[in-house]
C-alpha cells in the first residue's frame, strides 16, 4: 500500500540571525511566529492574569512573539507551573551548534511526555538522535556483557558496542582489550558473514590507534 506523503510544512524566509542554526527536522530554521507575547507578571494586581515563563528561557534566549498557551494542569511541576512557552535560542553542548528549542517542543515534552519542567534542552536534535543511540548501545552493551551465555555472534555484536563507545570517547581506550579477547575467541567462527565482521572491528581498532592525537577530552 502506497504511503501517504507528508504535506510539505511551508516556511517564510529565515532571517539571517538564524541561517547557521541547526535545522529541525518539524520546524525548520528559524523561530516559528505566533504573534503571541506576553511579558512576564511582576507584581500582580487582585484580578489580573499571572504570567509564568520557564526559568530556563530568560528573557535573553526567549524569541519575541513566539509565545505557546501552556496548559498547566497537564505539566509535571516542581515549584511553579508555566503559562506560555517560547521558542529559546539554545547553544548545543555537544556539537556547538546554536539550535531553537521550539516552543511546540517545550509543550510536548512538558504536557505530553510527562517531563518535569526541571528538565532542559541541552542538544540539537541531530546530537539528541546520536546520544540517544549510544545509550542505546551502551544498554545493549551491558546486556551482552552480563548474559550466562553468548554466541559468537552476540560476542561479535557486544565488541561492536565496546568499539563505538570507545571512538564516542565515552570508553576508555583500555576497554580495546576486550574487543581484542572477542576477536582471539570467535576466531574459529566458520561463518564468513562473521568474518567480515571480524575484519571490520579489526580495522576499526588499528584507524583508532592511528588517529591523531587530538586535546584531551
Ligand atoms: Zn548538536
Amino acid at each position: 500500500m502506497a504511503r501517504k506523503r507528508k504535506k510539505p510544512v511551508e516556511r517564510a524566509a529565515v532571517p539571517d540571525r538564524y541561517a547557521a542554526f541547526a535545522e529541525h527536522p518539524r520546524f525548520g530554521q528559524g523561530p516559528r511566529v505566533t504573534g503571541l507575547d506576553p511579558k512576564p507578571s511582576g507584581a500582580v494586581q487582585p484580578g489580573e492574569a499571572l504570567t509564568v515563563l520557564h526559568w530556563h528561557s530568560p528573557g535573553r534566549k526567549r524569541i519575541p512573539n513566539t509565545a505557546v498557551v501552556a496548559n498547566w494542569r497537564k505539566q509535571t511541576f516542581t515549584v511553579l507551573p508555566v503559562t506560555h512557552y517560547f521558542d529559546t535560542a539554545r547553544t548545543c553542548r555537544d556539537c556547538g551548534l546554536e539550535f531553537i528549542f521550539y516552543a511546540l517542543e517545550q509543550q510536548h515534552w512538558y504536557e505530553e511526555l510527562g517531563f518535569s519542567l526541571d528538565a532542559d534542552c541541552v542538544r540539537c536534535v541531530a546530537c539528541r538522535k546520536i546520544d540517544q543511540a549510544r545509550a542505546a548501545q551502551r544498554r545493549r552493551y551491558e546486556t551482552l556483557l552480563h548474559a550466562p551465555q553468548r554466541s559468537d555472534e552476540e560476542s561479535l555484536e557486544m565488541a561492536e558496542c565496546c568499539m563505538a563507545l570507545v571512538e564516542a570517547a565515552l570508553f576508555s581506550p583500555r576497554q580495546l582489550e576486550r574487543v581484542r579477547m572477542v576477536l582471539n575467541a570467535t576466531a574459529a567462527t566458520a561463518s564468513s558473514k562473521l568474518q567480515k565482521r571480524r575484519e571490520h572491528l579489526r580495522e576499526r581498532i588499528a584507524a583508532f590507534a592511528a588517529r591523531p592525537a587530538g586535546p584531551p577530552r
